[in-house]
């Protein structure tokens, strides 16, 4: 700290800011010594002339790392104090770590300059005014942020060699631990091992990663903790479905050693501000991965299984896992006039149906866009999928593939051959180069040569036989599939087979099921689409609506239109169970059953008139009075009247009758009485 004649009573008169910063909380705990040096720049600004109530100590960034001062409150305090000029000195303990990035730190110091804020460091006195100083304080700058750049360069390169060869040292997933030689082992902890070994068996037996939460509910899962007070500790808790997750994604347990896993990216937001997030790479992009690094719970092929089968679980991503409802084709039935995956409604009758709602959520409906029963469909494609399942049919698919195993059997044989003969001519260009004299280097250098070729065209021949084995996809044995095939339909309809399992077994050789209907009409056509490449088309009649199932069947309701008007309800009813006609309910036929369909089909009742005999409606119309009148004089006796079978009254308007009742109208007229029919619609 020299050159204290740098220093005015100007910068005195003002604030000593004595700027501590270490990045990582493990600094903190760490590195004691270099926080105790930091804060002895305390002495240092009192024995260069400062007040001790003007000096001021800012170390609210212990513990936050960052290569911007984004996150740095009290960096940026820094900053905005020395923009009001509070600020006569800064203290740091290297100039250049005032800042980790050196943008932060070109603004700090060319705010200084501008304040005339003095900088003051290990090395020395800058006054920013002072060119010389600005340049060398800008070289430091830069200096340090190429040592960082080569110390980063070079801590990445050694950290990736170690992770090539499987030797990066990384906090172990709980289930591992290191043992005395720095090898992965299973903990030796009975309790810890079962644990784990237990949900990756639970997520085998049930294909859920939430069947595996439910198996847990009454057990406790170990967690080990990384890094502050608890480090290393284990600890047991709930399993929880994100647990589960990160268990079953985990490739550690199926024995294999990756790295590069994850992968952290700097963002950019709108505000300018950077973040970081750590993204998990596609598999395909994992820098190393080394199987059977250290021993697995589960092999890498089962890893491989979970990870497929908890794709097929993601329903956010669009996936159509087999649900426990009855409804067979649930999650492979699609939509034929739409083309979109139909969903399946539970009714509270029981039945079940599939509709297409996606294309009413999207505004893209078309008129053959149709809830159709489920039971209709699901019985031709279930009957399809025991047809295609008869042990006869199993043999001849059997046989089909003995002949394509034969065939790559053959491509493997032609595969190896090319090996034989490839590692012949390298043994004969390794012996040639041996029997060659050394002393005739010419010729030895082209043995060599020659030799080196060989062994190129020996490697490319193991790797493609290498290859044709690895395209050859495995069967489970013979004699397993046909018992299983000979099994089937009573596995099928086997109450202890659950839906879902019918539906998986349904989706291992049927990969959709497109149903197709007409705007009108009771067709559907179902189409079969089975995971072979062969679709098939069935054609099948809706059910009819409930309400139409129910109604009176059309025969029957159109012989009680012809009987109707010349038989009462009785006799109608004696002539159709005498028949053997039933309702639409399936019972045998009562007057209330005929008087429902007479109302329906407006069938009019026997009137029961002989000849000569007229309603009261008629008669009142026929002598242009009011019907009250006509009842009047039937109760007199002025007009003779029977009642029929069916309750009407049934008026004989002789010629006679009518004439004398012509007549008392006449009558009427006279006295005024006013025997007129009444308009309708008129009060009396
Ligand atoms: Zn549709």
């Amino acid at each position: 700290m020299s050159a204290p004649n740098k220093i005015s009573p100007n910068h005195l008169s003002r604030k000593a800011m004595v700027y501590v910063r270490q990045s990582t909380m493990a600094q903190v705990r760490e590195h004691t010594e270099s926080t105790a040096r930091q804060y002895a720049l305390v002495e240092d600004a009192a024995r260069l002339g400062w007040a001790a109530a003007r000096i001021e100590v800012i170390d609210c960034d212990l513990g936050l790392s960052g290569r911007s001062a984004e996150h740095r409150s009290g960096f940026r305090d820094l900053v905005s104090r020395v923009c009001l000029g509070e600020v006569g000195a800064i203290f740091g303990l290297e100039v250049s770590r005032l800042a980790r990035s050196s943008a932060d730190l070109a603004r700090l110091l060319e705010l200084a300059r501008l304040t005339d804020t003095l900088i003051i460091d290990a090395d020395g006195t800058y006054d920013l005014r002072d060119f010389n100083d600005r340049l060398l304080l800008g070289l430091k700058g830069t200096m340090s942020e190429a040592e960082l750049h080569i110390l980063a360069g070079r801590m990445q390169g050694a950290k990736r060699a170690a992770a090539a060869r499987g030797e990066l040292r990384f906090p172990l997933p709980v289930g591992y631990v290191h043992d005395v030689d720095g090898n992965t082992v299973i903990d030796a902890d009975q309790e810890v091992a079962a644990a784990v070994a237990d949900v990756l068996a639970a997520f085998q037996a049930t294909g859920s990663a939430y069947a595996v939460v439910a198996a847990f509910k009454e057990r406790r899962f170990p967690r080990r903790a990384y890094g502050g007070v608890w480090a290393g500790e284990l600890r047991w808790g709930r399993l929880t479905h994100s647990r589960v997750l990160g268990v079953l994604s985990n490739p550690s347990y199926a024995g294999a050693y990756v790295f590069g896993r994850y992968r952290t990216q700097r963002l950019v937001a709108a505000d300018g501000s950077v973040h970081e997030t750590t993204r998990e790479q596609p598999r395909s992009e994992w820098a190393v991965v080394i199987q059977d690094h250290h021993p697995g719970y589960i092999t890498w092929e089962q890893y491989l299984l979970n990870q497929q089968r908890l794709a097929a679980n993601a329903t956010r991503s669009g996936a159509r896992p087999p649900r426990e409802g009855a409804a067979l084709c649930q999650g492979i039935v699609h939509c034929g006039s739409c083309g979109r995956a139909m969903a399946t409604n539970y009714r509270l009758s029981g039945r079940a149906d599939y509709e297409c709602a996606l294309s009413r959520a999207d505004h893209v409906t078309t008129p053959a866009c149709r809830v159709i029963d489920a039971a209709t469909v699901d019985r031709i494609v279930a009957e399809r999928l025991l047809q295609v399942l008869r042990p006869e049919e199993v043999a001849l698919a059997l046989a089909t593939v003995d002949e394509v195993a034969d065939r790559r059997l053959r491509s493997t044989r032609a595969s190896e051959l090319a090996l034989e003969r490839a590692r012949f001519q390298a043994d004969r260009a390794e012996r040639a180069f041996h029997a060659c004299e050394p002393e005739n280097r010419l010729v030895a250098r082209s043995l060599e040569g020659r030799w080196e070729a060989k062994l190129g065209v020996l490697a490319e021949a193991e790797a493609a036989l290498a290859a044709v084995k690895a395209s050859v996809p495995k069967l489970p044995p013979r004699a397993e599939l046909e018992a299983l095939a000979a099994d089937l339909p009573a596995l099928w309809t086997a109450p202890s087979t659950s839906d879902k399992d019918r539906k998986r077994l349904l989706r291992t050789l049927v990969a959709d099921v497109t149903l197709t209907s007409q705007p009108h009409g009771d067709e559907v056509r179902i189409g079969i689409r089975w995971r072979s490449g062969a679709s098939e088309l069935v054609v099948a009649r809706r059910p009819p609506p409930p309400y139409e199932a129910k109604r009176t069947p059309k025969p029957v309701a159109d012989l009680i239109v012809q009987f109707g008007p010349f038989m009462t309800d009785q006799e109608v009813v004696a002539q159709l169970n005498a028949r053997g006609l039933k309702t639409g309910m399936g019972r045998p036929f009562d007057v209330a059953a005929v008087k429902w369909v007479r109302y329906i089909q407006r069938v009019p009742s026997p009137s029961g008139f002989e000849p000569g005999e007229m309603s009261v409606d008629q008669v009142a119309s026929r002598l242009n009075i009011s019907t009250d009148v006509v009842y009047y004089w039937i109760e007199r006796g002025h007009l003779p009247a029977r009642r029929a079978v069916s309750g009407r009254l049934c008026v004989s308007l002789t010629p006679e009758v009518e004439a004398t009742c012509r007549q008392r109208i006449v009558d009427s007229h006279h006295l005024n009485t006013g025997f007129r029919r009444v308009p309708e619609g008129k009060a009396v």
